[in-house]
């Protein structure tokens, strides 16, 4: 049987995959784990959230676990009230940036840390097992309406006070964020343009992951208007992403290394977190401002547990999730909009100035064919070859895949989640230098795939 959760809860087609038995099931062993007394609900656009929350609930309250219920809010204000309220447990319904037709389960603890695999493997054990505690009809769970988006609110509004009044486009893109992101900015004294800010679980407007492609419109709006700054979110708010006041997209390494950059110099160095195949211009960026690098596996829950287990200042993966560990520990797209803003207030730049002092570096990424059942081994197998091929590497590690630091760049090898491949990213300061590492590295990883089929 498949593992039901992966690094970001629960995740399938709904009704399919994702049925209202197992969602119900996951509630009740959440509870079972976490002794639960208190659990806070929420989900974001999709249409079959209703479906999968009722089940969810109905589970928790089985199980005698008191529901509070935040109806459709961003995953960052379901965590954060989870905390806020005192909850033992925060549900987020929701499948973030994959297509509509998909939703999942994120599960938060008391300090609004998403579950870690350890929790999750519990978890599972308890769905597997059915081993669920059911409560006397006497003690079964009652369901309370709550405001979790005017407590996230004022926890923005107190974290962040901006003296200019921004010119700012928001596109929720009809996902969780349709009403609080524009909330939270106007309140914050911005002119605030809002597009595609009605809650649709089609998606209508634009696909929910925040690419250059799907921000299109946004980046037209923003130049028409004349506007600072273009901010989007994908379907659950935990992610952002930027548009300059040029219209042009931001890459999302480069806003995550201004950004390290800024929080390492207001806190006077410190660490910051990002993934394993984030850019070097992160390393770049804070060094500068004398702080550390650490890089976790990918996926936003190792972020945010390194962060806290680090105490990091901040930490970030390269597709805009963003943890702001003052806050909460989970990745919030409005939150760090807001932080962003003032960023640029207080170094008095523009988005295009901020992000342009990050050096801009060339990624190239290779697919090698390779059968499931051996990539795995020849990932594993591959460190000690790349060593000796790249004798002046910098640092070596095994956190996900073999990533191996150079003087001038670096490379990442990678046994693909799904498919027959070994995938292969490659970072380096100029074009010739980036091809140089490709070229030798794909040999050497075709070679070891040949070995391993013999
Ligand atoms: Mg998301």
């Amino acid at each position: 049987m498949a593992k039901l959760f992966g690094s970001s809860g629960v995740r399938g087609l709904a009704n399919v995959d994702l049925t209202p038995q197992l969602a119900c099931k996951v509630g009740l062993a959440v509870a079972t784990y976490a002794k639960a007394k208190k659990a806070v609900v929420a989900r974001d656009t999709r249409v079959s959230g209703s479906m999968l929350e009722d089940a969810l609930v109905s589970g928790l309250l089985s199980s005698g676990t008191e529901v509070l219920l935040a109806g459709i809010v961003p995953t960052p204000a379901l965590a954060y009230a989870t905390k806020a309220f005192g909850a033992d447990a925060g549900f987020m319904l929701t499948a973030s940036h994959n297509p509509p037709q998909y939703n999942g389960i994120k599960v938060f603890n008391c300090d609004s840390l998403s579950y870690t695999d350890e929790d999750q493997n519990a978890v599972e054990k308890n769905v597997r097992e059915g081993t669920f505690a059911l409560a006397d009809w006497r003690s079964l769970g009652k369901t309370t309406p709550i405001d979790a988006s005017q407590v996230y609110m004022e926890m923005a509004l107190k974290a962040v006070a901006l003296k200019r009044q921004w010119r700012v486009v928001v596109d929720p893109g009809c996902g969780a964020t349709f009403n609080v992101a524009p909330a939270m900015l106007k309140a914050m004294g911005c002119k605030v343009t809002a597009l595609n800010a009605h809650p649709d679980g089609y998606f209508p407007a634009r696909k929910s992951e925040p690419t250059a492609e799907s921000l299109k419109d946004l980046a037209n709006v923003v130049k028409t208007l004349g506007a600072d700054v273009g901010i989007a979110f994908d379907g659950d708010g935990d992610r952002v992403a930027f548009v300059d006041e040029r219209g042009s997209f931001v890459n999302f390494d480069r806003s995550l290394a201004a950004y390290a950059a800024y929080a390492l110099k207001r806190s006077g160095g410190g660490t910051v977190v990002t993934n394993v195949e984030a850019s070097m211009c992160v390393e770049t960026m804070a060094q500068a401002q004398g702080g550390k690098v650490i890089r976790t596996k990918v996926g936003d829950i190792y972020i945010s547990e390194v962060i806290k287990q680090s105490d990091a200042v901040f930490g970030g993966e390269p597709c805009g999730a963003w943890v702001h560990p003052r806050h909460h520990y989970c990745p919030d797209g409005p939150l760090s909009a807001a932080l962003f803003l003032k960023a640029l207030e207080d170094e008095g730049k523009s988005v295009s100035e901020f992000v342009g002092a990050v050096p801009e570096y060339i990624t190239l990424r290779e697919n090698i064919a390779c059968k499931n059942e051996l990539k795995h081994k020849a990932v594993a197998k591959i460190g000690a070859t790349l060593k000796t091929a790249f004798p002046d590497y910098t640092d070596f590690s095994t956190v996900d895949g073999v990533r191996l630091a150079l003087k001038n760049g670096w490379l990442l090898v990678r046994a693909s989640g799904t498919e027959p491949l070994i995938r292969l990213t490659v970072e380096g300061e100029s074009l010739a230098v980036a091809n140089d590492i490709t070229e030798k590295a794909t040999a050497l990883i075709k070679k070891q795939v040949e070995a391993e089929m013999k």
